[in-house]
């Protein structure tokens, strides 16, 4: 694809932002919106190119979001190379990018309380209780929050995310449906390396090592999958073997190894589809995440 030649304009202030996208819904044009906390790799690209194959402008954010990081996590060594994703989002002929300040978002940041900042947030739905909810007990407050407030500054027709964190996506849109937003949302597939390991801006945090160990993450999904898809439906067998592959490869410290209903995230003995197969383990020291999506066998 050729280099854009339009340069990309970087909104730093809710204000601009929604001046702009008042303008463009205005001129007739459909919205499409990637967030992003950056460190872009082909898995955002992705989206970018759905959302721009889909709508007449596409807004991309980048944000790393302080208030779903517990206070123990990887906040501020997250990685941030800004100019380099400009660049990626540039050839790829992106020209609004939506990028404010953690002033910007929260301007009452400095109150003392429990996650940081004084002001409002969003309570989320059932949903968001388990898996990652149940690990991280703030991150999904924390997600709703700063997705409805970028929301509220892009105004997209379609806002675009991964089923790479598949919870995150049933809590989006539980919560478009629960507080009546005026928005699409679409779910995008996990882009992968050849190896199977799930693209992500943490994976730049492991060692040659670390990722070979990673790929029985999604090794024990696809065999969670094949066992699924072959008439096995008791969920102790499934985690068993998903458990199995994992401490195989010597990975010890697993969140969880489990299948779930893809709707509602109930956990039954017995597994209908659509199911979903989900894994959050370390490795070394760093969380990886991925979950594979059984849709209803016939
Ligand atoms: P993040 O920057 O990690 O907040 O991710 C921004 C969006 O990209 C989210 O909707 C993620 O689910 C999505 N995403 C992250 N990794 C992947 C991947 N490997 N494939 C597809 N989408 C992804």
């Amino acid at each position: 694809m050729p280099l854009s030649q339009e340069k990309i304009e970087v909104f730093q202030t809710c204000e601009e932002m929604l001046h702009f996208s008042h303008k463009t819904r205005a001129a007739g044009k459909k919205i499409g919106f990637v967030p992003t906390m950056g460190a872009l790799h082909d898995g955002h690209l992705s989206l970018v190119r759905q959302s721009q194959s889909d709508t007449d402008l596409t807004v991309v954010s980048i944000y790393v979001n302080p208030t779903q990081f517990a206070p123990e996590e990887d906040l501020s060594k997250y990685p941030r190379p800004f100019e380099r994703d400009l660049e990626l989002l540039q050839e790829l002929g992106v020209t609004h990018v939506f990028a404010p300040s953690d002033d910007v978002m929260y301007p009452k940041m400095t109150v003392e309380s429990e996650t940081g900042y004084g002001g409002t947030l969003v309570h989320p739905p059932e949903v968001a209780k388990s898996f990652e909810g149940q690990r991280r007990p703030t991150h999904f407050q924390g997600v709703a929050t700063i997705v409805l407030k970028l929301f509220n500054a892009v105004q997209p027709d379609i806002a675009y995310f991964g089923q790479k964190d598949f919870q995150q996506t049933l809590v989006v849109e539980q919560m478009v449906k629960d507080l009546n937003l005026p928005v699409k949302i679409q779910v995008c597939p996990i882009v992968r390396e050849e190896s199977g390991l799930a693209l992500s801006s943490r994976n730049v945090y492991l060692s040659d090592s670390d990722k070979t160990q990673a790929l029985a993450i999604s090794q024990c999904l696809h065999e969670a999958e094949n066992m699924i898809r072959a008439g096995q439906t008791r969920r102790e067998v499934i985690e068993n073997k998903m458990q199995a592959i994992l401490q195989a490869a010597d990975i010890q410290n697993i969140d969880y190894a489990t299948v779930a209903c893809a709707q509602t995230l109930g956990q039954p003995d017995e597994i209908k589809t659509p199911a979903v197969c989900l894994v959050a383990a370390y490795v070394g020291n760093t969380r990886l995440i991925d979950n594979i999506v059984i849709e209803k066998l016939t």
